[in-house]
């Protein structure tokens, strides 16, 4: 049997893009236990880039994976892998001191803010309910993903490179022999010196899987809604609408509207299905905020965001086994930071230097490092 390189464990954005930045360095297998890549979390985002309103060290992120994404190399995809699209920050009439309070933190970084009166941000968003938004400011810098382009591209990228990409294939034990990992999958076995946990929502079961300690990341359930437009009522060109606590957001979506209720709901990792009051709330405040009908939901869909504690992403070797790598807790924001992400864990699988950009943006990559959580 063959023993490769390294073996991730997760056919998602965070294993697919590890797998192409590590594909010209080290043998790989990617272990997919669904019969699609990207099936879970992945297949389940908003798709939206932004460079801020997360933590500081997810900003600068984003930052680094703008480089990417603006000029992936030659072949990775026959369309640009962002389009801007813009947002318009909203606040009802108890949050006018709330909003001012996010513009002008915010205006120290992103001077090209806007504040808008009432006229400008109707202007902005056609189907805001008149009288609705109490302020608003507008931030240019929000732009959609292609995510299957992206994902795609990961694992093009990666086959060219040699990596072994294996749908079907479910984890479901492992041992360690003191030279390599045996990985007992529902197909057969597989070997590999090291073991990446790119497992999304299952991140600590997996490492329970590998007799690793769990580091107490949780998922929680996030649900979307699409609804049709009137007749007549064409939004693609229309910024995202985001409540300035994120109570809800809003944005085009294939010529419908898509909402989500903002929900972060501690779950269960599997295939999460959206409860039916997440779809009520996400319906109630496209009523409530747009001038869009709701007649139903023509699509609802829930997926996993799964946190540490410190709701960072969690890059390094466990504490209790050299060989074993998480590359785990992305949140909210696994597809934005998914080219850094994926070549800081390929650099520092294969002690090769920082990924472009870490230094540039003062980014430690400890940080992100799994010996931050004590046992
Ligand atoms: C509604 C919603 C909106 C979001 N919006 C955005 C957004 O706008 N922008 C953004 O950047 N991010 C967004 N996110 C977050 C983003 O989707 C995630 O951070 C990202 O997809 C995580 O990728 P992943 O590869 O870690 O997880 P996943 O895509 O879930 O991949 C993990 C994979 O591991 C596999 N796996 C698990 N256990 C095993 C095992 N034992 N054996 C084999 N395979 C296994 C699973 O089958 C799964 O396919 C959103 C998430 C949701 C739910």
């Amino acid at each position: 049997m063959q023993t490769f390189d390294v073996a991730i464990i997760g056919g998602g954005i965070a294993g697919l893009s590890l797998a192409y930045f590590l594909g010209p360095h080290r043998s790989c297998v990617v272990l997919e236990r669904e019969t699609a890549l990207g099936y879970h979390s992945t297949g389940r985002s908003a798709a939206e880039f932004v460079l801020r309103y997360n933590a500081p060290e997810v900003c600068r992120l984003a930052a680094i994976a703008k480089d990417f994404f603006d000029g992936p190399p030659d072949g990775f995809s026959d369309i640009p892998l962002l389009k801007r699209r813009g947002g318009v920050m909203i606040a009802t009439a108890d949050k006018i001191s709330r909003l001012e309070e996010v513009l002008c933190t915010e205006l120290a970084f992103t001077p090209e803010l806007e504040r808008l009166d009432e006229e400008e941000a109707l202007a902005r968003l056609p189907i805001l309910k008149p009288g609705y938004a109490a302020a608003a400011f507008y931030d240019p810098n929000f732009w959609d993903i292609e995510v299957e382009n992206l994902l795609q591209g990961y694992a093009k990228g990666a086959r060219r490179n040699g990596a072994d990409i294996r749908e079907r294939h479910a984890v479901v034990s492992a041992s360690h022999d003191g030279q390599a990992w045996t990985i007992e999958t529902s197909i057969g076995p597989v070997r590999a010196k090291t073991v990446v946990n790119a497992a999304g929502g299952w991140a600590d079961p997996t490492a329970e899987i590998f007799g690793v300690r769990p580091l107490g990341i949780v998922p929680h359930r996030r649900t979307a809604i699409t609804v049709d437009l009137p007749e007549g009522i064409d939004i693609s060109d229309m910024p995202e609408i985001n409540e300035i606590d994120e109570d809800f957001y809003m944005k085009p979506d294939a010529g419908r509207l898509l909402a989500s209720p903002a929900d972060a709901t501690p779950c269960e990792p599997g295939d999460v299905q959206p409860e039916e009051l997440d779809v009520a709330w996400a319906a109630h405040y496209v009523e409530e905020a747009t001038t869009i009908p709701v007649r139903r939901a023509t699509k609802s869909w829930a997926g996993m965001r799964s946190f540490s504690s410190d709701r960072l992403p969690v890059i390094g070797a466990a504490a209790d086994h050299p060989d074993f790598f998480w590359l785990a807790g992305q949140g909210g924001y696994g597809i934005l930071t998914s080219p850094a992400l994926g070549a800081l864990a390929a650099s520092l699988l294969t002690g090769r230097p920082q990924p472009e950009g870490f230094r540039a943006k003062a980014l430690n990559p400890e940080k992100f490092s799994p010996l931050r959580f004590k046992s």
